[in-house]
């Protein structure tokens, strides 16, 4: 029987990545956290020190990095404890999360890039977590080149479309590195997601739907959304605690998203729909721990408004004039002096011992806060 073209019932709301990947690949992927032991330019200094103010990044020090696995050994226990959990999964994506992952020179980059993509053939390409402002020319190249064999997604900490809301993260980076990064990314052959934070107090429901505009400018592929949420060990932990910042409630944050989401170019993909946190370490809100509840509920609202990705969309939609701005000096001469990165020494040391020592690898430190 012919479908009615009107009848909008049973067709996705939104681009999901999920689907997205199938359609890629085929079959489910998973992706696989890596934690190869990067710091990030907001907390050493090189911008700024202390870091966002969401961000639990004392981890990224080296010293209280003890616990920091070979990349072999996180990507093998991470692939072993998916697929306990699904049924079924046809390939892996290495995902390099934790702090900047673009924080060092671009010959080790490619080095621990290329051990993970060398990991096993079921490792189907790479996503590398930074900032706007740590993506010098040269590791464009270089993901570029691995893009010519592999899926590759570089992830911008972009959060917001307004200097004021980055500044009240505390992300010592602006919206003009953004326009900047996108502007040395076009025709390149890697994809580029960017990393949105809804419900930053005192960000308006206007300046939301102007950084879902600015998306369709910046044209990116792929979107993550994020509800801003306080953890543990955080300055915004203790702000939310000592009950002077309070966070979204679910109905708000719902239709904050769905604005949100019809706003942005259809095919743009939509990799997340809000953040979430291991549960003893979420401070607020609480509601967001229901991720796959909150999903449906998305969705069903969607449904009943009748609402789909980029309904409201507007290709002529034209952003005030931002000025580029480059990749910091500060950022690049920190790059050409520092060590190697901590996970090259666990490397070398696993190497040595392995024949002789059947210790397990152990776990990576569980903050998963990316650029
Ligand atoms: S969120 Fe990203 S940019 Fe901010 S401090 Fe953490 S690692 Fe650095």
């Amino acid at each position: 029987m012919k479908r009615n073209p009107s009848d909008t019932r049973g067709r996705a709301r939104f681009h999901a990545f999920g689907l997205a990947l199938r359609q890629r690949f085929g079959g489910r992927v998973q992706r696989v956290s890596i934690d190869a032991g990067f710091t990030c330019p907001n907390v050493d200094g090189a911008v700024a020190r202390g870091g966002c103010n969401f961000c639990d990044n004392r981890s990224f020090s080296p010293s209280r990095r003890v616990r920091l696995a070979a990349v072999a050994d996180q990507l093998t226990r991470g692939m072993a404890s998916l697929r306990k959990r699904y049924k079924r999964v046809d390939g892996f994506i290495a995902y390099f999360q934790p702090a900047t992952n673009t924080y060092a020179p671009v010959e080790q980059l490619e080095e621990v890039y290329r051990l993970a993509l060398a990991h096993s053939p079921e490792i189907v390409g790479l996503a590398i977590g930074t900032r706007p402002d740590c993506v010098p020319d040269e590791v464009f190249d270089l993901v570029d080149s691995l893009a010519a064999d592999s899926y590759v997604s570089v992830e911008f900490g972009m959060q917001s479309r307004h200097d004021e809301t980055l500044a009240w993260m505390n992300r010592a980076h602006r919206h003009g590195h953004m326009v900047d990064a996108m502007n040395r990314c076009r025709g390149r052959r890697f994809e580029t997601c960017a990393h949105v934070i809804l419900g930053v107090p005192g960000e308006t429901e206007d300046q939301m739907m102007h950084t879902a505009r600015a998306i369709g400018v910046l044209g990116v592929d792929a979107v993550k959304l994020h509800n801003l949420y306080a953890v543990r060990g955080t300055l915004l932990g203790e702000q939310v605690e000592a009950g002077e910042i309070r966070l979204l409630e679910r109905g708000d944050y719902i239709r904050t998203v769905i604005e949100f989401l019809r706003r942005i170019p259809p095919q743009v993909i939509v990799e997340r729909v809000s953040g979430d946190a291991p549960p003893d370490y979420l401070i607020e809100p609480r509601w967001c721990l229901e991720k796959a509840s909150l999903r449906r509920d998305i969705e069903l609202e969607m449904e009943r408004l009748d609402a789909f990705q980029g309904d409201r969309f507007d290709p002529d939609w034209q952003d005030e004039p931002v000025e580029p701005l480059p990749t910091p000096e500060s950022i690049l001469r920190q790059i050409a002096t520092r060590g190697r990165l901590p996970v090259f020494k666990v490397q070398a040391a696993r190497t040595e011992s392995c024949s002789q020592s059947d210790d397990q690898p152990g776990d990576s430190f569980d903050n998963s806060s990316a650029s």
